[in-house]
């Protein structure tokens, strides 16, 4: 697919010019909202936007209303250099938006609109991570506002945003198509993330265990097994016993995240998070 070179601008007005011009000329655009330090997760999703849309917009923006008080804001890993070569390297991005906090919230945090999502953004991750959700669905409504793609992809890692996102882009009736990108792992199956650099060394060769686990409670669903309770208290222990201090998993129904019913046959996720070192890691398996 013939791509312009890749643009990089820091301003609103320099992303609704760019975009201006490709409506006139017919063309749809596709979205993956970054924080950067980017992976082949990332890189992944804006393979998948260029497979989608003519035009190929990626933005990166650590956004500190997503980010609790005692959380790694100041510390979250910011490789602008790198990412920009990765991405121009890549060549299916057209656009890359790097703004500065008050180009996203030009009357400043306190000051700031906020989104407050549905009761479902203070169950699983939300429920360690107060506001968290909120502060991503602040962030994602302001970028789809000023990027209005076609489509905005994200990653499967973060099940419950993609979830919460889907909701609020329909509570408030926005045009926009969400769609979703398979999780990217590492060879030995840990997911992709840009706080794996957390994890010492012995940490690292310990993480593998959270994805292996929660395929283990995937394929005894497979196998038959309907006690949900049984099946996650014995994955919370052994991801304890493989050195992770785990805060849930879960088996939920798909598309909503509601409760899952043992005695129906539905689409379900078995989603887990749990603290390795000074990391938090999260994953999820669809069964
Ligand atoms: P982040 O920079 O961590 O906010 O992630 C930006 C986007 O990349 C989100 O939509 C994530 O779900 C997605 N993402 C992060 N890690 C992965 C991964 N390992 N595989 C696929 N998508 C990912």
């Amino acid at each position: 697919m013939a791509h312009t070179r890749l643009r990089v601008v820091s301003s609103v007005s320099a992303v609704r010019a760019a975009v201006a011009a490709w409506r006139a000329a017919g063309e749809n655009v596709a979205f993956a909202p970054t924080m950067g330090n980017l992976h082949a997760g990332h890189m992944s999703l804006a393979t998948l936007c260029a497979q989608s849309a003519r035009r190929v917009v990626m933005s990166i923006f650590v956004n500190p209303t997503q980010f609790g008080p005692s959380e790694d804001f100041a510390a979250y890993p910011r490789t602008l250099a790198a990412d920009e070569a990765l991405i121009a390297a890549q060549a299916n991005v057209d656009l890359l938006f790097i703004p500065e906090s008050p180009e996203v919230y030009p009357f400043g945090l306190e000051h700031a609109v906020r989104v407050q999502l549905p009761p479902l953004s203070r169950e699983l991750c939300g429920a360690s991570r107060p506001g968290h959700f909120d502060g991503v669905a602040t962030v994602v409504c302001r970028l789809l506002h000023i990027v209005t793609p076609d489509i905005l992809f994200l990653g499967q890692k973060d099940y419950q945003q993609f979830v919460l996102m889907q909701r609020m882009s329909q509570d408030l009736r926005m045009p926009v198509e969400l769609r979703m990108g398979p999780t990217q792992r590492e060879p030995d199956g840990v997911a992709m993330s840009s706080r794996n650099r957390y994890l010492s060394p012995v940490e690292r060769a310990q993480a593998p265990a959270l994805y292996r686990v929660l395929s283990r409670v995937r394929e005894e669903l497979l196998a038959g097994a309907r006690d949900f309770a049984r099946l996650t208290a014995d994955a919370r222990a052994e991801l304890e016993r493989e050195g992770f201090r785990p805060e849930y998993v879960e088996v939920r129904r798909q598309g909503d995240l509601s409760a899952a019913d043992p005695q129906r046959a539905e689409p379900r996720v078995v989603l887990g998070a749990a603290r390795l070192g000074r990391a938090r890691l999260i994953d999820n398996v669809l069964v």
